[in-house]
């Protein structure tokens, strides 16, 4: 146990007390009483794509009010806030491909000198590294081979969440739906494609969205092969499903705390203690403490100065917060680069951002001490 504090008891589930326990002895071995997270400015760069998942409030269609794909000028000018606030990382989200649906985004991107969003996205990546020195973490969906080789000198980092592995998903009716982007096999492909690109990436599993326990288990083993063939997976994200308004599965039930627990439970004896295993904190405000004793060792980026737009009613929790509650279980919060200690080779690590790196990082990884700030 940490010497700094004394821990609360763990609060006892019975039916799954021994999974949890197992689940932090394998983060003990692994990080042993430090948990991580990282600080990040949101960067929702287009809200537009061309998939129509069950369970978003994000993409829009063009005419909507709220269409939006951000200017360079914008995009500088949230990244600069990020700066001034002590961020990071700059964490690129953006909807799928919208310029295969959408002629309107599609010219867009021609009167800006793009053949396409990605390419879009690599110019906004190297502009916010170069004028800040914030390192870029791009979410842009699924990518082929070529889209990964574009983005990774100018990514630290990218991610995808491989969400389910369920194919019957993708019927009508089903969660993924009119969504090509969400078959499996080509999420897969794409944490495939990063692996042979030597990608450091984050992955991850959506529960609740219509999914069998065992297809979540599918899922991640899926993931778990990949990685035991290119080493690649940095994280694995397991979030759980917020039912909005306006959304085709509003009245879809949530799954509850004890039941993403569990899941992260699961994922962490899948995964033993390589990968880290991280949950939402925004999602879950009530169950923080359960997510640690059910073996998180990471609360994922947070942003003190944008909003969640993939979630945007559901804010962070103030990091003095997210510290007490870490210090009440006995663990230690610490800042991260997007790249976790374990990746800062020059394997991983794009030789554009080795400086920055250097300069940020201390020398068990995380970030030095006097860059950190609450
Ligand atoms: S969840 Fe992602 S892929 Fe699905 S509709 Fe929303 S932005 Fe597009």
């Amino acid at each position: 146990m940490s010497a700094f504090v004394s821990a609360e008891p763990v609060i006892t589930h019975p039916d799954s007390d021994d999974l949890f326990a197992e689940a932090r002895r394998i983060r003990a071995r692994r990080t042993g009483s430090v948990v991580t997270y990282s600080r990040k400015v949101f960067i929702p760069l287009t809200n537009l794509c061309r998939d129509r998942c069950a369970y978003c409030t994000f993409a829009r269609q063009p005419g909507d009010g709220k269409a939006h794909t951000m200017s360079p000028e914008e995009v500088l000018a949230v990244a600069e806030a990020g700066k001034r606030a002590g961020c990071k990382e700059a964490l690129f989200s953006l909807g799928d491909k919208p310029e295969a649906r959408y002629p309107q985004h599609r010219e867009w991107l021609e009167r800006q000198g793009f053949a396409s969003t990605i390419e879009y996205l690599a110019a906004m990546c190297q502009l916010v590294f170069e004028q800040t020195g914030l390192l870029p973490h791009s979410n842009p969906g699924a990518m082929t081979g070529a889209e990964i080789e574009l983005l990774r000198p100018v990514n630290v980092s990218l991610g995808m969440m491989l969400e389910s592995k369920s194919a019957r998903l993708l019927e009508r009716g089903q969660a993924h739906y009119a969504c090509p982007d969400k078959a499996p096999a080509v999420r897969l492909a794409t944490v495939r494609a990063a692996g042979e690109a030597r990608v450091a990436f984050t992955s991850g599993i959506l529960i609740g969205i219509g999914e069998t326990f065992e297809e979540r288990v599918d899922a991640l083993v899926a993931l778990r092969d990949l990685h035991r063939q290119y080493g690649h997976l940095q994280e694995v994200i397991i979030q759980n499903f917020r039912a909005k308004p306006d959304i085709p599965f509003a009245h879809h039930a949530e799954p509850d705390s004890l039941d993403l627990a569990r899941t992260v439970a699961m994922a962490r004896s899948i995964f033993g203690g390589e990968v880290s295993v991280q949950a939402p904190p925004n999602l879950n405000p009530a169950a923080l403490r359960l997510l640690l004793d059910a073996g998180i060792n990471d609360w994922g980026g947070i942003s003190p100065v944008t909003l969640d737009h993939i979630n945007p009613e559901h804010e962070w929790p103030h990091l003095p917060e997210l510290k007490r509650v870490t210090e009440s279980a006995g663990l230690e919060l610490r800042e991260r680069l997007p790249l976790y200690p374990n990746y800062l080779t020059d394997t991983w690590i794009p030789e554009a951002f080795r400086d920055r790196v250097d300069t940020l990082a201390s020398d068990d990884g995380l970030v030095k001490r006097e860059w950190e700030r609450w």
